[in-house]
């Protein structure tokens, strides 16, 4: 029988999304034993896409979810909220990979079609609202990345809107950004209410138990499942639990966990709205891979996120947190010198899965567990396509998305500790090489 062992602990904090919603009671943790077909690990949107296929799937199976925080609280309630259909590949736009290119913004598009269906099936209030983001370059190295982008959205034919330096001041109210696009199809949101709203919404078959790391996993005729106080024992096993996949002992040296951290603005007025265009609701995405991502929410907020770093894959502490507030008011005072009078309401943290070369991870990792993750900032469409497509694997479906995912290409190793967190923390700070004004 093998055994894995996990030591280590499920840290959060009270600063993110979910901080915008009401209080609500949480579901129960697992106590005693369980017996059940199917478990899923992680109640992100890999897990819970996984489980919502699963349960179509197997109408008369119970399955088991389990999340070792509060539904919420993971990089799934914590993101940017930009469910992309068509995603950015940095450099020169390649003929050669015109294929690559299509599988990825395949998945890219039975995610968001997922989650269209989802939210507007269900009646989720996630401020889901589906007109496109701009990516914009404010800097000369992105200035650069525009014309690659440019090939790339006209190789590909996607829907686009070119838009000079006048034309996004009048947009978005920033004189920043020099160059960019209007990108027609993907979807802003509210990302802890999305991640409510699919948890409040999940089929009958569905039991999620909330406040339950699973401790170990141990391998045997079943699989069995341990908590601290029961355990699950399971015919099979779904891991979704993205950069937290090597304390389970997957993706071990495949996936890192990189922090991310940002600030909301206080609700901005009339006024002060009417400074940054016409548009209520807006995105936009930096050309540069270290850029930053700046939304108008629905209720009428400036976020802005800027900071990466490798901090061991936890939250940033409060203090931390205050130091990179400075950063990111540094960032928006320079894009939004009419709102310097506007004080930031809050900040928040979140780490996101990424691999040395940008890959994904899905498939069958051992006789009845299957295991996806690790998006690299782009997880909410990718997630929540991979998961369902974890779950028809599983269930011995087969599909063009299954295959699509199954050409994910490998991940490169990382190097063992201590070199990885040195080599860790370089990855993401090479992300911000020439970033300048784009920060
Ligand atoms: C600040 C930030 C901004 C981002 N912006 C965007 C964006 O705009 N667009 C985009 O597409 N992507 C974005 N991302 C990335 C995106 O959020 C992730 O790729 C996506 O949420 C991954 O979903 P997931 O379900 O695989 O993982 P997670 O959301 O991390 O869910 C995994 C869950 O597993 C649970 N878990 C872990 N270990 C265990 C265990 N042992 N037992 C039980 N449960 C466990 C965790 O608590 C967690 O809730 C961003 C990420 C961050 C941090």
């Amino acid at each position: 029988m093998f055994l894995s062992k996990n030591t280590n602990k499920y840290k959060t904090d009270h600063h993110g999304w979910s901080e915008f919603l009401p209080a609500r009671v949480s579901k129960p943790s697992v106590a005693g034993d369980v017996r059940t077909p199917w478990l899923i690990i992680g109640a992100g949107l890999t897990g819970l896409s996984a489980a919502r296929t699963l349960a179509t799937l197997n109408p008369d199976d119970q399955i088991i979810l389990v999340e070792a925080r509060e539904v919420g609280q993971g990089a799934s309630g914590r993101n940017s909220g930009y469910a992309v259909k068509y995603s950015q590949f940095p450099g020169a736009f390649d003929n050669g990979l015109i294929s690559e290119y299509k599988r990825v913004n395949r998945i890219n598009q039975a995610g968001l079609s997922l989650l269209r269906t989802s939210v507007l099936d269900n009646d989720i209030k996630c401020s889901w609202h589906e007109d496109g983001f701009h990516h914009a370059a404010a800097d000369d190295m992105s200035l650069h990345e525009c014309d690659h982008y440019q090939d790339y959205l006209q190789g590909l034919d996607i829907a686009h809107t070119a838009l000079n330096h006048n034309e996004l001041s009048e947009r978005l109210g920033s004189s920043v950004y020099q160059r960019g696009f209007h990108v027609h199809d993907g979807a802003l949101l509210q990302p802890a209410a999305l991640v409510r709203g699919l948890v409040n919404t999940l089929p009958n078959n569905i039991t999620l138990y909330e406040s339950s790391p699973v401790l170990k996993l141990a391998y045997g005729k079943n699989i069995t499942a341990q908590f601290s106080s029961g355990r699950v024992v399971a015919d099979n096993v779904i891991i979704a639990t993205n950069y937290e996949a090597p304390k389970l002992g997957f993706l071990r040296r495949h996936v890192i966990g990189s922090t991310l951290s940002g600030s909301f603005t206080r609700v901005l007025n009339t006024q002060e709205l009417d400074s940054l265009g016409s548009k209520r609701q807006w995105g936009v995405l930096s050309l540069h891979g270290g850029g930053a991502t700046v939304r108008l929410t629905e209720d009428g907020r400036i976020c802005l996120r800027n900071t990466a770093e490798y901090v061991g894959a936890n939250l940033l502490s409060d203090q931390q947190l205050h130091k990179r507030q400075m950063v990111h008011r540094e960032a928006f005072e320079r894009r939004f010198p009419q709102l310097q009078h506007v004080p930031f309401e809050f900040s928040w943290s979140g780490v996101e899965g990424i691999s040395r070369n940008g890959t994904n991870f899905f498939g069958q990792q051992k006789q009845n567990v299957f295991v996806a993750g690790g998006y690299n900032g782009s997880g909410v469409t990718r997630g929540t396509a991979f998961g369902s497509a974890l779950a028809n694997l599983a269930s011995g479906g087969q599909s063009e998305l299954i295959t699509d995912c199954l050409n994910t290409k490998s991940a490169t190793w990382l190097p063992p500790r201590p070199f990885l967190d040195i080599g860790a923390a370089f990855t993401v700070k090479s992300r911000f090489k020439g970033v300048g004004l784009d920060r």
